[in-house]
């Protein structure tokens, strides 16, 4: 039997390894230049004017809530179907969280489920965490039009390398910030690793500072002149400041030698993700109409994280896991992207049980099948073939 397929997995190459060795050679393992080689590249890459790299992506939505300062009695709208990490980003600041429906169709948010999620808040809404699932965009400039003095952070984690007219995401056209992960499931891996994108120097030095304990160490940020400097005017050697609750949320060099070394491949990534998602969908004609590739998003070209499927299990007689145990039995992984947040027991016990049915609908459907840079060519056809076999004439 060939090797084992899972749902997603990265792509180490020499280079990569090599690039790490480097840096496991040399003086500075952490806060040290490749961090800030990597956060430049990153920057440039999606066309923003800043980007501060953490530890991890549920860290960079941390910082993002820190750097708003949303707090106790805020208000922030998550849509229902995204990775818990979206959601939990506001609770860890103390705010509550309105879960937004999406569209059964992509499982993005659009600006009516935004609006929808707005007036049933019960009160003012500060903030929202749009998702560009799968890699999908959401339409970041309708929901920026049709709700000004809304602060916008998208989740970008399943979406480095995806376009639409408005650019890059991650360019900040239409939002304060924009949150990627490095997981090794993402499209380019660090291990352990996240970012946060930006076009306002404030957010940035202010999320810059939070990954540090909050510390500044710039003589002219200062605030207790008389305990930083000297009666020369000279800055005390010693001294710097904690200004704001912070965290230790930095990424070692070492990882960042890995993660730069991988998004100089983000094209050749994106190539292969494209072309086994195209081949996908040609193979999966003949299995319509139960088994469909979600939606595609009208001006959108993505870079797929997730290639998913919406399966009619009812039509075709077997229940979803009876679908992943047979995939399984054929080495082949599957995933669902996700159950709705907002169904998850910490949720329930907090706000109660709550009807969405946008995201009730797409969850029910979907699978995610096999994708990832390493696969062969031909492996969405092993994929394809199992599927059928499974579903029966
Ligand atoms: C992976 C992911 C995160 C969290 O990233 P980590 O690096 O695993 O902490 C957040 N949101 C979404 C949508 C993700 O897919």
């Amino acid at each position: 039997m060939p090797p084992f397929l899972p749902y997603g997995r990265q792509l180490i190459e020499d280079d990569d390894i090599a690039a790490v060795a480097e840096v496991l050679r040399s003086d500075v393992l952490t806060t040290g230049p490749a961090v800030a080689a990597f956060e430049g590249d990153l920057a440039a890459a999606v066309g923003a004017a800043h980007a501060v790299a953490c530890a991890n992506g549920t860290a960079a939505l941390h910082l993002t809530a820190l750097a708003l300062g949303l707090g106790p009695g805020d208000r922030v709208v998550v849509p229902a179907v995204t990775f818990v990490a979206t959601a939990n980003a506001a609770r860890f600041v103390g705010a509550e969280v309105v879960f937004a429906d999406v569209d059964p169709a992509t499982g993005l948010m659009t600006p009516a489920t935004l609006a929808e999620a707005m007036a049933r808040a019960g009160g003012p809404v500060k903030a929202a965490y749009p998702v560009h699932l799968n890699g999908q965009t959401v339409d970041i400039a309708a929901l920026a039009q049709a709700c000004p003095g809304l602060a916008l952070v998208e989740d970008a984690c399943h979406a480095l390398g995806s376009r639409t007219g408005a650019g890059p995401t991650g360019n900040g056209a239409h939002s304060a910030m924009t949150v990627f992960s490095f997981h090794p499931v993402k499209t380019v891996c660090m291990g352990e690793g996240g970012a946060v994108t930006t076009n306002d120097p404030t957010l940035a030095a202010l999320v810059a500072k939070l990954r540090g304990h909050g510390i500044s160490r710039e003589a002219g940020a200062f605030r207790h002149p008389d305990e930083a400097f000297a009666a020369s005017g000279e800055a005390n050697p010693w001294y710097y400041e904690m200004q704001e609750l912070g965290f230790n949320y930095r990424v070692p060099d070492v990882l960042c030698a890995l993660g730069r070394s991988q998004l100089a491949k983000l094209p050749r990534f994106a190539a292969a993700r494209r072309s086994l998602a195209a081949r996908y969908d040609r193979l999966l004609e003949p299995l319509a109409p139960r088994v469909r590739p979600i939606a595609k998003v009208p001006g959108c070209e993505p870079v797929l994280h997730l290639y998913v499927v919406k399966i009619d299990f009812a039509a075709a007689g077997l229940s979803r896991a009876e679908v992943m145990t047979g995939l399984r039995a054929r080495g082949i992984g599957s995933q669902v992207h996700y159950l709705p947040v907002n169904r998850q027991p910490y949720y329930v016990e907090r706000y109660g049980q709550q009807s969405l049915p946008g995201a009730d609908a797409y969850y029910a459907g979907c699978l995610s099948l096999p994708l990832f840079p390493g696969m062969a060519e031909d492996d969405p056809d092993r994929v394809v073939e199992a599927l059928s076999e499974i579903l029966g004439p």
